[in-house]
């Protein structure tokens, strides 16, 4: 089976209807999304209408959590904050019912999905050895995928220790015996210095991830969040990839 990974969609249409165009293109046959669905951009409605429509099977980030009103905004810096508070005002009740009923965790095919870890799902940030073994301890899986730090990467089990790897665009990483987790990058708003959407696909007949790296319309993103009344500076940092 192929399946589209992808995190971090963060309701922006544009960049997801360009992954997911290209998605389909290299015969992807299903869609695992890590997470963070809404929150920064200006299409909640729309994002989620067409992650519902592909069939994506989504799990809860801590943008879609305190828009349905599961968390607080304490934990957010102001511009997160103020881009949740835009977004449950502005999303339909339907989505904000659809983001409600997210788990924090999925299992299938053999891999666990997560939005920041498998041991603390809503705000881990797998970046650190300590969150890797916490990861790990609680992967019952030979694979894992996670999403929330908007940087593309593959963390494997080794010995003691760790082993990762920073694929780029078009990057192969074979699965091996190795219990390894992925992190296909962010969709909607990269944080690795390219501004293009990222995602992955995962094979399971062949056993390996491919990394790819989507130009989309950014000027059509800042101009839907611009007209939203969001925050300027959302729209700038989409260009910069930060
Ligand atoms: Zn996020």
């Amino acid at each position: 089976m192929r399946v589209a990974l992808i995190s971090d969609v963060h309701a922006n249409l544009p960049a997801l209807e360009a992954v997911l165009a290209e998605a389909e293109r290299a015969g992807a046959e299903a869609v695992w999304s890590m997470g963070d669905q809404v929150g920064y951009g200006a299409e909640p409605d729309a994002v989620v209408a067409r992650l519902r429509a592909a069939g994506a099977v989504c799990v809860l980030g801590n943008h879609d959590a305190a828009v349905a009103g599961i968390i607080g905004t304490e934990e957010f810096n102001p511009l997160a904050a103020q881009a949740v508070r835009w977004t449950a005002a502005n999303a339909s009740p339907d989505t904000v019912a659809w983001l409600r009923s997210l788990p924090p965790t999925v299992q299938s095919e053999g891999w666990a999905r997560a939005h920041g870890t498998l041991r603390d799902p809503m705000w881990e940030y797998l970046a650190t050895g300590r969150a890797a073994a916490g990861h790990f301890a609680a992967q019952t899986t030979q694979w894992s995928a996670v999403g929330h730090t908007h940087v593309p990467m593959v963390l494997w089990e080794e010995g003691e220790g760790f082993d990762l790897a920073a694929p780029g665009d078009d990057a192969i990483v074979v699965l091996d015996e190795r219990r390894a987790c992925v992190n296909p990058g962010s969709v909607g708003q990269p944080r690795d210095g390219d501004a293009r959407a990222s995602w992955a696909l995962l094979d399971t007949g062949a056993g390996d991830v491919r990394f790819h790296r989507v130009g989309y319309d950014i000027g059509a993103a800042q101009a839907r969040i611009r007209a939203a009344g969001l925050p300027e500076a959302l729209g700038a940092r989409l260009v910069r990839g930060r």
